[in-house]
């Protein structure tokens, strides 16, 4: 998958706090995902107030919630609800006959490739086809399945996040170092507890 990748997207998309603005980029942000001529968006009527974009985001933080701290059942419910909707997300594909009859309709997800791996073994994989908004969140979605990857929210900042193993709790160098001097000094707090009491023992 390129970088940024939809899961880039939707990260960034599920970190932006309150209210979604024309200003924050959105719909740029999610357009350049475009793989084809078309470009479905979640609502074209509500350019003013982006009311769509944040039910979209509250679905997308629901989602990833569950994907960090929900049951494995919850999350079984969650790859279920994305399989539902993913044809609906994608493009109709027809298969004509020589006489210009439609033989067969079918959903496509993605362009499939056939490839042989460093390995020598023969894989069948596919291209995404991304043409829409709802696209994008499905595919980053598909994206954490498929390749097992985890998802966390940082304690700092309370941003989502890729996990990774430099990047284990916390989203980023900052918020990792912040993190160590809370401890720190959480402990020299106990220390200092645990002292003033001694003390108070011996004066008594
Ligand atoms: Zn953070």
């Amino acid at each position: 998958m390129i970088s940024p990748s939809p899961l880039d997207t939707i990260l960034w998309f599920a970190n932006i706090e309150e209210e979604i603005d024309p200003i924050d980029n959105v719909e740029a942000l999610f357009e350049r995902h475009k793989t084809g001529p078309e470009w479905d968006r979640l609502n074209s009527k509500d350019l003013a107030g982006y009311h769509a974009y944040m039910v979209l985001r509250d679905k997308v933080r629901e989602w990833l919630d569950i994907l960090i701290k929900g049951s494995t059942a919850k999350k079984k419910k969650v790859a279920r609800e994305i399989v539902a909707t993913i044809p609906d997300a994608s493009k109709l594909a027809r298969y004509i006959g020589q006489t210009g009859q439609v033989l067969e309709e079918f959903r496509l997800i993605g362009k499939p490739r056939l490839a042989i791996d460093s390995k020598g073994n023969l894989v069948i994989s596919v291209d995404p086809i991304i043409t829409g908004d709802h696209a994008v969140v499905l595919h980053a979605m598909l994206e954490i399945y498929i390749n097992k990857l985890k998802i966390g929210r940082c304690p700092m900042c309370g941003k989502y996040f890729k996990r990774s193993p430099k990047f284990r709790v916390t989203c980023s160098v900052k918020c990792k170092r912040d993190r160590r001097i809370k401890k720190v000094y959480q402990s020299l707090k106990k220390w200092r507890m645990k002292q003033r009491k001694r003390l108070k023992r011996q004066g008594n």
